[in-house]
């Protein structure tokens, strides 16, 4: 290294336009020689310097899923009508040369995706360019002049396959094919030749390995119907292969598809921060959770669903989420089951349909004395939400906490008896009503409020679908991308809002480098 961080922490750009030009060129050739050998080091792993393996990323040749030099079959490189020699530094994803990174063969485990020597789709198909696109350079990297396409050379060319919407907003699709050709230019007043090239980003938030990057096979709108598939359909990888076969001639790989997903999942994520936000801004939050298995480990999804949003995690079933999402921000009333970590918020309701369950239970019961409090607990409840109909009816502010005090002190005073049942689950229900008491009979006060969590129950009841059918994620990129997504998807729903223009925009931008823009607003009428 020429110049250490001490001496770049005094270089400005300001003091660079000042500097006399000798002592610029001179300063000119340090930061060069510092800069390739920096660039140099970034490229270096175990199989090509002297540090240890361990220091290789993790993605690296563990044969990890997330991968995507094994999944992604539109990486450019593999690319047929390439054209590239592969020498620019800026090549939007890895070189031949490390894919083949030497992995020590594990003959127990197979890794998911495409096979080894497994024939191949997508690089093969050709389907007419429906339109071609030309990217050139503007000005001379060198000395900024600007520069005329009229000396331009191609040097490079990707497809991109697209559905468009014919009429934005409205059914019906196009197939599209653009053949995206880049050049470089030869400046003519310093010689130096300068290239333009696909925009690609790492995505900010999960591990380095995925890309955002104008080369893609698979363009905006198809991801979105690749999206709408996985997720609202809820078609397997193998199925969607065979819809896009059979419906628009595509051959796409499942690498490719795993790809698509996880890319627009990374492109996502910016969006966390405003779906928390309405989150914390419901006046009235309904939150429930549902096992969710992640290749091992038993993780949880949770559910916010509030008046314009729902979201969802993949968390473990602690309090941790609860406290990140809502993070001391909520003020509202919060709907949920009896599960404990709840009971820190104190503007809390319980769902009634688990405690007219467990009633009907004990009603049921041969045990005489759980029979006959679950019969008692029945009829208050059963009362009491009758009183909660005909309230509603009413101008608000109907205190029937006060109306049906007699009820309720009676009730209070057989769950104590009740508490120290020999009946397993008399004594349990009557130890969760006393222990709950307020969060249960708060809606007395305020009977417009819900008096059940289906809110929550019915936001999870698609996913759990899936869940059977697919058995949960494999690992925690993969969970985040599947609940962000989903977050979108059914917030643009619950909005009257077609999520898969949205997603597909989204998507467009970020692959381009522009942030992510805001969700779309509630509707008053369905699209
Ligand atoms: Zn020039």
């Amino acid at each position: 290294m020429k110049l250490s961080d001490y001496d770049l922490l005094q270089l400005t750009e300001e003091e660079l336009l000042e500097l006399p030009e000798e002592i610029l060129r001179r300063l000119s050739v340090k930061l060069l020689i510092d800069l390739k050998e920096a660039r140099e080091r970034l490229r270096q792993t175990s199989r090509n310097s002297s540090r240890p393996p361990s220091s290789d990323a993790p993605w690296r040749g563990t044969g990890d899923k997330n991968n995507p030099e094994d999944t992604l079959q539109d990486n450019p490189n593999t690319e047929k009508e390439t054209e590239s020699n592969g020498d620019e530094d800026d090549e939007p994803v890895k070189k031949k040369s490390e894919k083949t990174s030497p992995k020590p063969p594990d003959p127990g485990q197979r890794k998911p995706g495409k096979q080894p020597g497994a024939q191949g789709y997508g690089r093969e198909q050709k389907i007419p360019v429906t339109s071609v696109q030309a990217h050139y350079p503007c000005a001379c990297a060198l000395c900024e002049k600007t520069l005329t396409p009229d000396r331009a050379k191609a040097y490079t060319a990707f497809e991109t396959v697209d559905v468009e919407w014919a009429v934005p907003t409205h059914p019906g699709l196009r197939l599209t094919n653009t053949k995206h050709v880049y050049y470089e230019i030869a400046c003519d007043n310093c010689g130096h030749c300068t290239r333009q090239s696909p925009h690609q980003q790492v995505a900010d938030v999960l591990t380095p390995t995925i890309y955002l990057s104008e080369w893609r096979l698979v363009g905006p709108g198809l991801a979105a119907l690749i999206i709408c598939l996985t997720y609202r359909m809820r078609l397997s990888r193998a199925r969607i292969q065979e819809f896009l076969h059979d419906w628009l001639g595509l051959a796409i790989s499942i690498g490719t598809l795993q790809a698509t997903l996880h890319e627009s999942g990374a492109a996502l994520l910016p969006v966390e921060e405003e779906l928390i936000e309405a989150v914390q801004n419901s006046g009235l939050l309904h939150v429930d959770e549902t096992s969710w298995p992640q290749l091992n480990h038993l993780l949880w999804l949770w559910v916010f669903s509030g008046q314009d949003v729902v979201a969802y995690w993949i968390a473990s079933r602690g309090a941790e989420l609860l406290e990140t999402v809502l993070d001391n921000e909520f003020k509202g009333w919060l709907m949920s089951d009896g599960w404990h970590v709840y009971r820190r918020y104190p503007q809390r309701l319980r769902c009634w349909a688990h405690l007219l369950r467990k009633a009907t239970g004990l009603q049921e019961s041969l045990d005489p004395t759980a029979k006959q409090f679950g019969t008692e607990t029945l009829w208050l409840l059963n009362t009491l939400i009758e009183a909660i109909y005909i309230a509603r009816g009413q101008p608000p502010n109907q205190k029937l906490n006060i109306a049906h005090q007699q009820a309720l002190a009676d009730y209070q005073s057989r769950c104590e008896v009740m508490s120290a049942a020999v009946h397993d689950k008399t004594r349990a229900l009557a130890r969760e009503m006393l222990n709950d008491w307020d969060a249960i009979f708060q809606v007395l006060a305020y009977p417009h409020l819900p008096i059940t969590n289906n809110e929550a129950e019915r936001a999870l009841r698609h996913w759990v679908i899936l869940r059977n059918n697919s058995h949960g994620t494999r690992t925690d990129d993969g969970s985040r991308i599947f609940a962000i997504l989903i977050s979108v998807i059914e917030t643009c729903r619950l909005r009257q809002q077609f999520p898969w223009v949205y997603l597909a925009e989204v998507i467009r931008l970020r692959r381009s480098g522009y942030p992510v823009p805001k969700l779309p607003v509630a509707l008053n009428h369905r699209v």
